[in-house]
């Protein structure tokens, strides 16, 4: 486990000297103390990026020339899969095989930009007719500039993945501040960066807290953009910093993502969905299956369907083997999360399964799989994210009634539709206010397709070729003939 920061292709301890207590969310155990990078290291970091984007060659490489370091580093990710999964757990708490389906997310998020840098070789310039003939125009595609990239702790390596990857496909150059709970993987990538030999300055990771390191970041006037994954507040404060000197800014933030039930689907498939959608990753998922809405006369078998499957959810360390549901990550989170069921209880609304730590787990940050009801649309359980798992369940007579429902959120990431009707399910899903909607199921992700929110979800895209635009700029060459 790495003590010390990535910037400019080295290994430097903090100006400062800080650590970052590593807490195992499982055991409550201080696992490792990570370096607590402050303005000054922040500083140098930007520095080292501005200099290797202005004076280095990356951003004059080919698609093709970057795209071999990228597969480098997705060769390197795999080779190293089990270990950087089990540091995923040790940190985060996510059981096992969960970890191990984010690392090769991540391996597929490097091999998938590669493929786009190359295609930037491929198609370099588009030439666009003008309506004077005496002039021609053609447009080019650049890289954007110094990126400082800043990620949440749910999905530490990846969420890093789906901005380290396309920014450096495009050509930019990066210093990335991850989640202070979550440190470690993404120190990881500095070694992997400097084992595949990306040239020093391209990718710089300083770990601290978001005060201490992400705010210094946000403010730095060398850098060109702002990427954020994280909380609906803090991107409001990374936008209000990055209007100082107009940075672009991408905001990946919460959600509160319906998912709607009509009376002829398959009540045994919905639950399944569900219990992916709302459970997978203790529910601190942004796009988590937290508000299902459920036609009235199926309403009492889904509720039912649900707590059966939820009491057979295993319990437990990350580490042990047939763990279904690990630890909340941390104590600020595992005390958000049981004060959000409370305020629910005070609020009227029924505990119909879990709401309690569970028997026999006295040490670790554990919460029973929970399923809400009879609570009302107005309450804050209903309309804020509450990013643990606990689903909150409600009826609809039809389909306005369904849509209605949904829509009737400050959020809009994700949304999903079920019926056996794809006329229905489609027309529904066209009428959703979501970037993501799924039909017929929840929560499958793509490294192909656009990933990002309506409303206060966010502005921008991840994933995709939206990514990869996300970090260039688009040029005009005119010429008078
Ligand atoms: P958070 O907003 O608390 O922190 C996110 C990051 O911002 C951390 O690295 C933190 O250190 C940093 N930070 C905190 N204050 C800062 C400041 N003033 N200036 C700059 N940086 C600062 O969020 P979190 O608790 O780590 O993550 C959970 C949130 O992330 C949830 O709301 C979830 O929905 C969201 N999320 C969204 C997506 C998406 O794709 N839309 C994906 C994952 C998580």
């Amino acid at each position: 486990m790495q003590d010390r920061l990535y910037i400019d292709g080295e290994w430097v301890r903090p100006e400062k000297g800080g650590t970052l207590d590593v807490v195992d969310p499982a055991t409550e155990a201080v696992i490792h103390k990570a370096p607590a990078g402050t303005s000054g290291d922040i500083d140098k970091a930007v520095k080292a990026a501005r200099y290797a984007f202005d004076s280095g060659p990356w951003p004059h490489f080919t698609g093709t020339e970057r795209a071999a370091y990228l597969r480098a580093m997705a060769d390197k990710i795999a080779e190293k899969r089990e270990f950087l999964a089990r540091l995923e757990v040790a940190d985060n708490g996510k059981p096992l095989p969960e970890a191990l389906w984010d690392i090769d997310d991540v391996v597929n998020c490097f091999n998938y930009y590669a493929g786009l840098a190359e295609e930037l070789d491929r198609n370099p310039e588009e030439t666009i007719p003008l309506s004077e003939p005496r002039f021609s125009s053609r447009v080019v595609r650049e890289p954007l500039g110094v990126v400082g990239a800043i990620t949440p702790w749910n999905y530490p390596l990846l969420m890093a993945a789906w901005k380290v990857a396309p920014a450096l496909a495009a050509g930019c150059t990066m210093v990335l501040k991850p989640s202070e709970l979550t440190p470690l993987t993404a120190l990881e990538l500095g070694v992997i960066a400097e084992e595949v030999e990306l040239p020093a300055g391209v990718l710089n990771i300083v770990t601290g807290t978001g005060p201490q390191a992400g705010e210094p970041l946000t403010e730095h006037p060398l850098v060109d953009k702002l990427a954020f994954t994280g909380s609906v507040s803090t991107g409001r404060k990374v936008m209000m910093a990055g209007a100082q000197d107009i940075k672009n800014v991408s905001l990946e933030l919460g959600g509160k993502s319906p998912f709607v039930i009509f009376a002829d689907s398959d009540i045994d498939k919905a639950v399944e969905w569900i219990m992916f959608g709302i459970f997978w990753n203790q529910g601190q998922v942004c796009s988590a299956t937290s508000r299902v809405l459920v036609q009235a006369s199926i309403y009492d078998a889904v509720v039912s369907r649900l707590c059966d499957e939820a009491a057979k959810i295993r319990i437990g360390n990350g580490m042990d083997e047939g763990t279904l549901l690990g630890p909340i990550v941390s104590r600020g989170q595992y005390d958000k999360i049981v004060s959000a069921i409370e305020r629910a209880r005070i609020d009227g609304a029924t505990i119909a399964f879990g709401g309690r730590r569970p028997a026999g787990l006295d040490r670790g940050y554990f919460i029973e799989p929970t399923v809400l009801t009879d609570i009302s649309e107005d309450s804050y359980v209903w309309k804020e994210e509450i990013f643990g798992p606990v689903v909150c369940v409600k009826p609809f007579k039809d389909e306005d009634d369904a849509i209605r429902m949904a829509n009737d959120s400050r959020f809009g990431l994700a949304a999903a539709v079920m019926s056996k009707d794809v006329m229905r399910a489609e027309r529904v899903a066209e009428a959703l206010r979501a970037g993501i909607v799924w039909v017929n199921c929840s929560q499958p992700t793509f490294a192909e397709a656009p990933w990002g929110g309506y409303k206060q979800s966010g502005i921008g895209r991840e994933l995709g070729r939206w990514g990869l635009a996300n970090y260039l700029e688009t040029k005009q060459i005119t010429r008078f003939n």
